[in-house]
């Protein structure tokens, strides 16, 4: 199979006037996440690194106001679609549950289908993800790219993120949330102030997923009554675009009733 070659492999869209959405639109929707970039006075934040195709900081440096100020790198939890480019950033932050995965990532690292273990990709298309052909990904990032040359690098973390405590961007300061369920040591990040959260993986307008390898329904449950008692804003999720605390309670509702059978 000839893929085309892409012209760009990131995308970037300001969502507010220090937070930009970074994508790469020839992933394939079911590991393509979102990475958020958030600008701070005293240092910035790249939450998320997507599947790590093509390095990411480069790009990140052409959007930042300021490339040579000090730049975080949190993870929300450590799946391929959200670790890819942990390597290249000097602080690299992640839950304790997933400390061990983001070092030595011991789940899928390729982007061939036939890669994925079957029921995980049943779990996506049941989930109501469209199904991959071959590959991950619908063009590649330059000419005589090879897609069997994908490793998932991962990276040890330089430091812990657990419930409570505060990443600290100077005028921006958010509150981590261990919101697992979707996996064991997934985090959020809630700003007090604004009422904006970024909710990853444990909450996104799309197919969320619950029945895979590290993923707990009870977790779930008690992660989404955490994030019921917040006054929220606007979510920006791990995928798909943001919305606003309606649609956070109706997403909620709707899988509660899935749960409750
Ligand atoms: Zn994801
Ligand atoms: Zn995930």
């Amino acid at each position: 199979m000839t893929l085309p070659v892409a012209n760009e492999w990131y995308t970037s869209k300001k969502i507010d006037d220090h937070t930009t959405l970074i994508l790469e639109p020839h992933v394939h929707v079911l590991e393509q996440a979102n990475m958020f970039l958030v600008e701070g006075s005293a240092r910035d934040m790249i939450l998320d690194t997507g599947m790590g195709i093509v390095p990411l900081k480069p790009f990140l440096d052409t959007l930042r106001a300021d490339p040579d100020k000090d730049i975080i790198c949190v993870s929300s939890h450590t799946h391929i679609d959200h670790i890819g480019c942990v390597h290249e950033f000097e602080t690299r932050l992640v839950h304790p549950a997933e400390a061990d995965e983001m070092a030595k990532p011991s789940g899928l690292s390729s982007l061939y289908r036939d890669d994925m273990p079957a029921r995980l990709l049943q779990i996506f298309l049941d989930a109501g993800y469209p199904p991959i052909d071959e590959l991950l990904i619908n063009a590649v990032p330059y000419e005589g790219y090879d897609p069997k040359s994908y490793v998932l690098r991962g990276a040890p973390a330089t430091g812990l993120l657990n419930e409570g405590d505060v990443v600290d961007l100077g005028d921006h300061t958010y509150t981590v949330l261990h919101l697992p369920g979707h996996s064991p040591g997934g985090i959020g990040l809630f700003e007090d102030a604004t009422g904006v959260l970024f909710g990853a993986d444990a909450i996104y307008d799309g197919p969320l997923i619950y029945d895979g390898p590290g993923m707990s329904v009870p977790d779930y449950i008690k992660t989404f009554e955490k994030l019921k008692a917040l006054e929220v804003s606007v979510v920006h999720g791990g995928h798909d675009p943001s919305f606003g605390p309606d649609r956070m309670h109706q997403i909620i509702a709707h899988y509660e009733a899935i749960w409750r059978g």
